[in-house]
């Protein structure tokens, strides 16, 4: 079995079921196990501008498959979800990208790895880094584009998406120290360890409440 890290995204539709229903297709064969998957990460759209925002995550898998065979899969789950190919970076349900197999190093027409643009991007980059380290660290190299894909985005704010964290609060610091804007949200669905005024924790289950922060930087 290789290890290999995928990324998956997708801006039409119900974004979510959409992300949800692949990697369920991924592991439901028996050549592939679905090990860890990141945050979800709602993301302004790179290339093509005028389409709505994105959900983003990257998934670490062990695979039995050859590189290409595994592109095969992602093509077709890709296809199952109803993906039409119309223009380059253009709207899409979903898209799967194979970011690294194992450790190795091939350029193809058809197939490149690592993906050859993956170290320019925000929204492979950060959730990548959250499966590596298992926290968000930022490196020189990364932190230019931490969050945005272009000089004229890079410092919009960003609302980041989770679906679980301990605490939106410490998320915010962490990001806000790494450089994210002003003005920036944190969400999620659940909380695990959050702390509310005189030191209550709170706690919730998805959709029992709305838990998020707010980053405000002094102008
Ligand atoms: P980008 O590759 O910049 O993320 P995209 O994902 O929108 O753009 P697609 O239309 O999904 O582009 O893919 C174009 C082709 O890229 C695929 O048909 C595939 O053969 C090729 N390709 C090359 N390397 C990879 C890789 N590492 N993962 C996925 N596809 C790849
Ligand atoms: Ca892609
Ligand atoms: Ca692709």
């Amino acid at each position: 079995m290789t290890e290999a890290f995928l990324s998956i995204g997708g801006n039409l539709g119900d974004r979510l079921a959409n992300l949800q229903a692949a990697v369920r297709m991924l592991g439901d064969r028996e050549d592939i196990v679905v090990r860890e998957a990141s945050s979800l990460y709602e993301t302004e759209p790179f290339g093509v501008t005028g389409q709505p925002d994105y959900l983003n995550a990257v998934l670490r898998i062990e695979t039995g498959l050859e590189p290409e065979a595994l592109l095969d899969v992602c093509q077709q789950i890709e296809a199952r979800l109803g993906r039409v190919r119309i223009e380059r970076w253009g709207a899409r349900t979903v898209d799967i990208d194979i970011l690294t197999y194992g450790s190795l190093r091939q350029v193809d027409a058809r197939l490149t790895l690592p993906h050859p643009r993956m170290a320019e991007r925000a929204f492979v980059q950060i959730p990548l880094r959250e499966l590596q380290e298992g926290r968000i660290e930022w490196t020189e190299e990364v932190r230019p584009f931490a969050f945005g894909w272009s000089p004229s985005t890079r410092r919009t704010p960003l609302w980041v998406h989770r679906i679980e964290t301990g605490s939106t609060n410490d998320d915010a610091k962490q990001l806000a120290a790494a450089g994210l804007p002003g003005g920036s949200v944190v969400v999620a669905d659940r909380q695990t360890a959050g702390r509310g005024r005189m030191g209550r924790v709170w706690q919730s289950d998805a959709g029992a409440g709305v838990w998020m922060s707010i980053l405000l930087r002094p102008s």
